[in-house]
């Protein structure tokens, strides 16, 4: 049983409010150690060692601020397998997406290593009577992220690495599920040699995430998790005068038309519907197929498929889908597949029958992968986000009924259609209303340099993570308007300046 506690000012620091959250190890489903959960002391200290450290670090030159990123990159490359061991450890995901999950955060260390180009403003020569005008991005000062259980890898580098490069101070309130990666990344900035007290990581539950919303030194807050709690945070931290950026759940629907090939979709089906065991914001959970002819030929399809999935524990390199984070969130999801079936659904291929046999793995959260059929949008089941190994069919006539669906959905994350027709697609990306689309393309999730960020529900605040968005959310504008001359004329002008005076 091992304890994890706080990293402040480069050191672990050790919990002293006696309260601890407990870790397990939802591959054998026992806990294996126990979190510090800081007091609102506890994170008010953290924000001050960083409130203390971030102007020296604002003060160096952005191009030495890169090569720490640069280096970082370096470790976070070699330190990749061992980062994914302890995210599946704690997680329970598979250790090949483990792995994927570590690239998706690394990747974002990558691109911040650009920052001497990113940051560049813009100058406009000559704007009037020899003025020169030109904007300057300044870092915020104190900022903090709020991060889910499911990415622990890659939410926490999505914030951390742009908030760092940008010059601000970074205060980590990772989740207490599975917080040992935030601590072993916080060794990674140090032997990147980033200062101490730039990034930090305080562990904890409402207290501590009250306190960061709360305290005035922190300056904006960027928060990955559930719509109620992301909606609780925004509106918090907002009334404190911060700014926020809250991701939060999601059901995202793939359409699939007549002209589609249906091998392709059952194989994008089955990766990003079962993936991760739905863990994921960007899983498809709904498959809207236009026509019964495609929905009977698909389900048939699917149906050997999803019967057949390996399930395993997270460092079985056969498994294609793991355990569940806890036993609490197995029941949750098991609740909503007896709900499908009190609804009226079909459930083709029902999970919630699966045991674990395997020696030593028999008490692990695992469920089996299910397929249900017949879905409406009146459902209860259909309109929540399940977050787990489960897709649900929905059948429509036509395509405008499928960008109806997820349009209509109080859900907006991502998307994605299957189709030949050049035409219905970008019929279909442009008038759907969800911030990330894909066009025969399973998980849309942008790039690095892209950005991320759902609409409606999920997603609270008007600026996305990473990419120049991420710029723009940790960083302030500043506009100077300057003349250099001795022809300046003496006397007050008391007529505001235009390009007519
Ligand atoms: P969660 O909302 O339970 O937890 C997220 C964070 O909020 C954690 O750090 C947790 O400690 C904190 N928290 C929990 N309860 C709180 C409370 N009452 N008051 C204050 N803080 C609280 O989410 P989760 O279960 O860890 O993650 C899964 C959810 O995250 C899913 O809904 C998923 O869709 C969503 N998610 C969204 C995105 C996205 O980009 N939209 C990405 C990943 C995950």
């Amino acid at each position: 049983m091992y304890e994890v506690h706080h990293y402040v000012n480069g050191t672990v620091v050790q919990g002293k409010s006696n309260r601890f959250g407990p870790i397990f190890n939802p591959s054998i489903g026992e806990q294996i150690g126990k979190v510090a959960l800081a007091s609102k002391e506890e994170v008010e200290n953290v924000i001050a060692a960083a409130e203390a450290a971030q102007p020296a670090w604002a003060a160096q030159s952005v191009v030495r601020r890169a090569r720490i990123l640069q280096n970082l990159v370096t470790i976070l490359y070699r330190e990749k397998d061992n980062l994914a061991k302890a995210l599946s450890r704690e997680h329970g995901k598979v250790f090949s997406d483990a792995q994927g999950d570590v690239q998706r955060g690394l990747e974002v260390a990558e691109f911040a290593a650009g920052m001497p180009h990113l940051l560049k403003g813009e100058f406009s020569q000559n704007v009037g009577g020899n003025i020169d005008m030109y904007n300057v991005r300044s870092p915020l000062g104190v900022v903090a992220g709020i991060t889910p259980f499911n990415f622990p890898a890659m939410i926490p580098l999505w914030m951390s690495c742009i908030a760092i490069a940008t010059g601000n101070a970074f205060v980590m309130k990772p989740s207490e599920k599975d917080p040992s990666v935030p601590m072993l990344l916080a060794d990674c900035w140090k032997e990147a040699g980033l200062p101490d007290g730039i990034f930090n990581v305080v562990h904890g539950d409402k207290e501590a995430v009250d306190t960061v919303c709360t305290d005035p030194r922190v300056k904006a807050v960027s928060f990955v998790g559930s719509t109620s709690i992301a909606k609780y945070v925004y509106e918090t931290a907002n009334a404190h005068g911060k700014r926020c950026q809250a991701m939060g759940g999601a059901k995202n629907h793939m359409a699939i038309l007549p002209d589609a090939d249906l091998e392709k979709v059952a194989d994008a089906l089955i990766g990003s519907a079962y993936g991760s065991a739905g863990e994921r914001c960007m899983a498809i959970s709904v498959a809207v197929c236009v026509g019964d002819d495609v929905a009977d030929k698909l389900v048939g399809m699917l149906k050997p498929r999803v019967e057949s999935l390996h399930v395993g524990h997270s460092m079985d390199p056969k498994a294609e889908m793991a355990a569940l984070v806890t036993s609490e969130h197995r029941a949750k999801v098991k609740g909503y597949l007896d709900l499908a079936e009190e609804e009226g659904a079909t459930l083709v291929v029902d999970g919630r029958g699966f045991k674990m046999t395997e020696e030593g793995f028999e008490n692990g959260y695992y469920l089996g992968a299910t397929l249900i059929d017949n879905v409406t949008a009146e459902m209860k089941s259909y309109k929540d986000e399940i977050f787990g190994p489960t897709l649900q069919i929905v059948r429509v006539n036509t395509l405008e009924e499928a960008i109806a669906l997820p349009s209509q959905h109080e859900y907006g994350n991502g998307t994605s259609i299957f189709t030949a027709s050049g035409n219905a697609a970008r019929e279909y990306a442009n008038r759907v209303e969800v911030g990330m689309v894909g066009v025969n393309v399973p998980i849309p999730v942008p790039l690095a340099f892209h950005s991320f960020g759902g609409w409606k529900n999920s997603a609270f605040g008007d600026i996305n993570q990473h990419g120049m968005e991420g710029i723009r959310f940790y960083t302030k504008t500043k506009t100077i308007s300057q003349r250099w001359l001795n022809d300046i004329t003496a006397g007050a002008e008391f007529a505001i300046p235009t390009l007519n005076n």
